[in-house]
Order: structure tokens, then sequence, then C-alpha cells
């Protein structure tokens, strides 16, 4: 049988980036939705040492018939679709643009694959941002927790994966939504608070910078990272029948926690002298604590996450101080 082929939109973000490597060692032809750009980003690729090994097609969310002609071309067996206005705190301030890409694009994805490959198999990147602070007793999220979004990154998401589900019921798609809770890794964006951490962690241990301005530090999440979750989504797409899985790691950490690990990682125990609270980067409507419980993912799927919390924090923070320390 020839090479499965894979269209992976948001191939140039931190999970296009680990999803590609993954597809790749597994014998796919890998292809990758590419928005224009005058500096096109493929350092994430670059990291996993992947950017060649991709075939790129130009596209954009935003463009039905870029889209219509990217799946004309490449007849994939297997869509993921990660491209997104991913970062929630940009998302009060660029609401319609995150509706446009996150919404109308899914709405886009599915009508082009519906019209034309219609036995292609399609993973949308859900998220556990759609409970917002719903949670049963023990607080914490499954599958069958009411939805609540509390922003228009949110919101917009909500819909995706409505159509998701609605495609599949309608025209009998093989749809799935991963509802994967926050996953990080040294090649996170660097607007995420997980990242900002470990890149100013390293920059006040190497004398770069001062002082850290964060936000809320009390709220809680459930961080995983980036390259167990992927194993997940193409799982998902390997299954007799299509379904929705929440990916978590099952734990919750508070910033606070993120903050004294990272910090106490350099060597620096007294992390409170280095942070401040600059009220910038509180939110209109904060998502409290996320702790989720992927029983089905681990039924059904096989699936368990490998890298704890502190591994984690370890890992982004040691990527961070090779990336930052002055050569030899
Ligand atoms: P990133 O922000 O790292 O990547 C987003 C990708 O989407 C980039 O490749 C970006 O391209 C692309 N993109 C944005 N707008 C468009 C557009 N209009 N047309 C085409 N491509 C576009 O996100 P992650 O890798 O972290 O996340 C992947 C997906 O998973 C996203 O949908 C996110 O919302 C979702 N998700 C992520 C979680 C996480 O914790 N990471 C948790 C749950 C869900 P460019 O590089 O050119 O900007
Ligand atoms: P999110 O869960 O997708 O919104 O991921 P983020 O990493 O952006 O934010 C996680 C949590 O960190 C949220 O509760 C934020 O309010 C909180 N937070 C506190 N300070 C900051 C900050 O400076 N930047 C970001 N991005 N989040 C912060």
């Amino acid at each position: 049988m020839a090479d499965k082929k894979a269209f992976v939109t948001g191939v140039t973000g931190q999970d296009g980036a680990y999803l590609s490597k993954l597809l790749l060692e597994k014998g796919y032809r890998v292809y990758g939705l590419l928005q224009r750009s005058t500096r096109y980003a493929f350092e994430n690729l670059d990291y996993l040492g992947v950017t060649g090994d991709v075939d790129y097609v130009e596209g954009n969310m935003d463009d039905e018939a870029s889209l219509i002609n990217a799946i004309r071309r490449v007849h994939p067996d297997e869509v993921y679709n990660l491209a997104a206005q991913s970062f929630v705190g940009v998302s009060w301030d660029q609401a319609r643009l995150t509706t446009e890409v996150n919404s109308l694009g899914v709405l886009n994805l599915l009508n082009a694959i519906k019209n034309f490959t219609p036995t292609t198999r399609f993973y949308q990147a859900s998220t556990s941002e759609m409970f917002g602070n719903s949670a049963d007793e023990q607080g914490i999220q499954t599958e069958n927790t009411p939805f609540h979004p509390r922003s228009p990154y949110a919101i917009s998401k909500l819909y995706a994966y409505w159509i998701t589900i609605n495609y599949k019921e309608s025209f009998g798609m093989y749809c799935c939504n991963g509802i994967l809770f926050n996953h990080e890794s040294p090649i996170r964006g660097l607007e995420f608070v997980t990242r900002k951490i470990t890149d100013a962690v390293v920059r006040i241990k190497l004398g770069m910078q001062d002082r850290l301005g964060l936000g809320n530090l009390d709220s809680c999440r459930d961080w995983g990272f980036a390259g167990d979750y992927v194993e997940a989504m193409y799982l998902m797409l390997q299954q007799d029948d299509p379904d929705n899985y929440l990916v978590s790691t099952g734990n919750t950490h508070s910033i606070a926690d993120f903050c004294s690990a990272a910090f106490a990682r350099v060597g620096i125990e007294d992390w409170e002298k280095h942070v401040f609270i600059d009220p910038a980067f509180k939110r209109p409507a904060e998502l409290h604590r996320l702790r989720g419980h992927s029983e089905r993912a681990s039924e059904k799927l096989g699936w368990k996450p490998r890298v704890s919390f502190e591994e984690l924090v370890n890992m982004m923070v040691d990527a961070d101080l090779k990336r930052l320390s002055p050569a030899d």
C-alpha cells in the first residue's frame, strides 16, 4: 500500500511541528498548509529537524477556495486541523478574526472535504477552554461536563466542536474532536504563560532581565507535554469509528507552582522576589481551574501521558537555558 497522506493545518505551530515529526516517523507523506507571510515561521519545524521533509501548500483557513485547492491537490487520507488564532488573551481584542479562523475556517475545511474527498478522516483541535469553570463535584472535567466558554476564543472553538460533530452525524464523515488540555514544550509560543515564565527565569538567571510581570498567579491548569498529546491526535484517526476524546494528565498546578518549579530549576528559591503582578495580563473573564479525566482516551486509544509536570518544567527551562546561554 502506498504511504498514507496527511494534511496538517497549523503546521508551523507547536503541535503542527510535533505532529509532523510523528507522522513522518510513521512513514506518512505530510503536507502542511502555509499561510502567506513575508517571513514564513519555520522555527518550530526547524527545532524538530523536519522542515525539509514536509510538503507545503499555500492557503488560508479564511479562504475556502484555497482549502478546496489544497484538498483536491493532496487528496489526503487524514486531515489534522490545528490552525487557529490560538491565544485566549488576544481573543477579546481580535474576536472577529478569532471567530473567522477558528469557526468559519473549520466550516470551510469541512466543506472542502465533504465535497471532494468525503472519506478523508478529520481531526479537530478542540480545547478544554470550552468548559470554562464547569466541573463535577470533585472539580474534574470529563467528556460529559457541560460547556460554558468564557472567552471569544473558547466560543469560537465551541462552534468548531459542534460543526465537526454535525458533519459526522449529517454526512457520515469520520470526524473526531480532541478536547485537549493545555500542552506545552520548548517551542510553545512565548505569549503563553509557561514559556513566558521559563524564558524569563533563564533571562533573570543570566542577568539579562530583572523581573517578570504576570497576571493571575492562582489559576490552575492541567499541563501536559505536546509531544505526548500529538500521539493521541494520531490514535483518534486510527479507530474503527470516530469519537470525541478528552486528553489531559489528570493533575493540576497553579501559575505560582509553575513559577516555583521553574525558578528552582536554575537554583533560585525566593522566586516571589522576581515576580510582580501586572494587571495588563489579567483577563476580563478567567478560567480558574482545569483538571481533566482522560479515561476514554486511556481505555479506547491506549493513550497515556508520559512526561510529568516536573519533567515538563525542567525540559522547558533547560531548552531556554541552552538557547539563551552565550556560546563558549
Ligand atoms: P500555535 O499558535 O502554535 O499554532 C497555530 C498555527 O495556526 C500556526 O501554524 C499558524 O500559522 C496557523 N494559523 C493561524 N491562523 C491561520 C490562518 N488564518 N490560516 C492558516 N493557518 C493559520 O498553536 P498550537 O500548536 O499550540 O495549537 C494547535 C491547535 O490546538 C490550535 O487550534 C489550538 O487552538 C489548539 N489547542 C491548543 C492547546 C495547547 O495547549 N497548545 C490546547 C487545546 C487546543 P503561522 O505560524 O503562520 O502563524
Ligand atoms: P490558556 O489556558 O490557553 O489561556 O493559556 P495561557 O498560558 O495563556 O494562560 C494560562 C493561565 O495563566 C490563565 O489563567 C492566565 O490568566 C494565567 N496567566 C497569568 N499571567 C499570565 C501572563 O502573563 N500571560 C499569560 N498568557 N497568561 C497568564
